[in-house]
């Protein structure tokens, strides 16, 4: 999944915050990783010797052994930590659509993740559009018994300012409104497929969704104004219990060991290519800031754990499972910070959940860019779902990671499709990412106080709906509080 941030941004630069003089260290972290960083290769190496690593498949168990292996083999403090979870795989797919049932033809298509175990229907196509609440409106009771057409993003020429909804939020609409199927157009391009999970829940839906290629939507959409059009979608999935494992590396703090810093990133991946930028890039990056802690023998006065997370794109299972793990036994008040590296690459600055974290996220940059002048020092506040920073966020836990970075290779156009593959990734974007995680976590880890707390339950509602995040969390069943 993505990071998307509904943020402010500033761009600052004046010198360090008097209480810490961390540039001696910094310095040392980016020589490092500038000299030694391993990412990339390790990367190239699992790309090859692994492919995808889609949780609960063979390929998952081997890419936790591989991460495992690969921290030991630095001389890191590293354990699993085991979870289960309902697991979900693609098998069979067919989608045929036409002017009527005699005379429906194929069109590429991809199963989105949580479809039925088994599904066929045959139902008559309605055009809902953007697939938001407001496009069900005027079409009321004619849903029912449909397949629901919707565009993935916000379709050009819609109301200014219209925010769009993941596309487990729109299929959750779809049901709501009585539709059969589900057909999302993607919006990329020279026909590519996009999967990912349709589920708000990472439970199966009781309806068929797929996702077709741009060009045959649209085609859809003006056929569907002067016909009626149908569609059959026959599939068959895989869903079962599963063990997938986390891979957490350990730094104990030297004066404050019950305080944590997390640096997380999922491992896992689809399977449809070998998740190179999603989540490759940000992973192995991950992998490689354990490394360069460990190389450097860098003394922390809080612990920090590097986690890499399965089970994120069926649902966050692995982030879910390990803050589930801390409440279970009461250290989730443990977890200070938590930074999260979801597809980042070649950061220009730092992004946190709380602005108050600003002057010293711009101190520390402020020598970050006197090291690296490709580091501009920018700084993000602002709060998103649908990545491993989303369970401890709704713990009230401070999130972060970096800010201000681009994908490389205009790769984004490839998210979760058989197009995100190794050649996409740019080294020198790992490295920056690299070392602008082990910046930030170092600091964070030895900084004599951080300014921000766990929030309460009324401050952390009220901070959830400034960041326009009820209504998406209200459909994923995710909204605790009281209307
Ligand atoms: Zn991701």
């Amino acid at each position: 999944m993505k990071n998307f941030f509904l943020g402010v941004c500033v761009f600052v630069g004046f010198s360090a915050n008097a209480q810490d003089n961390f540039a001696p260290v910094f310095t040392k972290i980016n020589t490092e990783v500038q000299a030694n960083a391993k990412a990339y290769a390790n990367l190239k190496n699992a790309s090859e010797t692994i492919g995808h690593r889609l949780t609960g498949s063979a390929n998952g168990a081997k890419a936790e052994e591989f991460a495992f292996y690969l921290l030991k083999s630095y001389g890191c403090d590293v354990k699993y930590q085991p979870f289960e979870v309902e697991s979900w795989n693609r098998k069979t797919i067919a989608v045929k659509v036409g002017p009527n049932n005699n005379a429906l033809e194929n069109v590429r298509a991809v199963t989105l993740a949580h479809s039925p175990v088994n599904a066929k229907v045959n139902a008559e196509i309605i055009d809902v559009g953007n697939g938001l609440e407001a496009d069900y409106q005027p079409l009321a009771e004619k849903v029912k018994g449909k397949i629901a057409l919707i565009y993935l993003g916000i379709l050009p020429g819609s109301a200014k300012g219209t925010a769009s909804l993941h596309r487990s939020e729109k299929t959750a609409i779809a049901i709501k409104y009585g539709a059969v199927g589900v057909i999302i157009i993607n919006t990329v391009k020279n026909g590519v497929l996009l999967t990912g999970t349709a589920s708000v829940t990472g439970k199966l839906i009781p309806i068929p969704a797929v996702c077709i290629g741009l060009e045959s939507g649209m085609q859809l959409k003006e056929k569907l104004k002067a016909t009626q059009q149908f569609a059959s979608i026959e599939m068959t999935n895989f869903s079962g219990l599963i063990k997938a494992r986390n891979v957490i590396a350990t730094f104990k703090g030297t004066q404050f060991p019950k305080e944590k810093i997390v640096v997380g990133g999922h491992l896992d991946s689809w399977d449809l290519a070998t998740g190179a930028i999603d989540n490759g890039i940000g992973s192995f990056s991950v992998i490689d800031m354990a490394r360069t802690f460990k190389k450097l023998g860098l003394s922390t006065k809080r612990t920090v754990e590097f986690v890499l997370f399965m089970g994120e794109e069926q649902g966050l299972l692995g982030s879910k499972a390990y803050v589930a793990d801390a409440k279970k036994n009461k250290t989730i008040d443990q977890v200070s910070f938590m930074l999260n590296y979801d597809m980042t690459n070649d950061p220009k600055g730092f992004s946190t959940s709380r602005e108050e974290m600003e002057p010293l996220f711009t101190a520390w940059g402020a020598d970050v860019a006197k090291l690296d002048t490709n580091f501009k020092n920018l700084f993000l506040a602002g709060a998103s779902l649908h990545s491993d920073h989303q369970p401890f966020l709704l713990e009230g836990v401070p999130t972060g990671g970096g800010a201000g970075g681009k994908l490389p290779n205009n790769s984004g156009p490839f998210y979760h499709s058989d197009g995100d593959t190794f050649k996409l990734v740019d080294e020198q974007g790992m490295k920056n990412t690299i070392r602008n995680g082990a910046i930030l976590a170092y600091a964070l880890a030895n900084t004599p106080k951080i300014p921000v707390g766990k929030q309460t339950e009324e401050k952390l509602e009220a901070f959830l709906i400034s960041q326009r995040l009820k209504e998406p969390l209200k459909i994923a069943g995710e909204w605790r509080w009281k209307d």
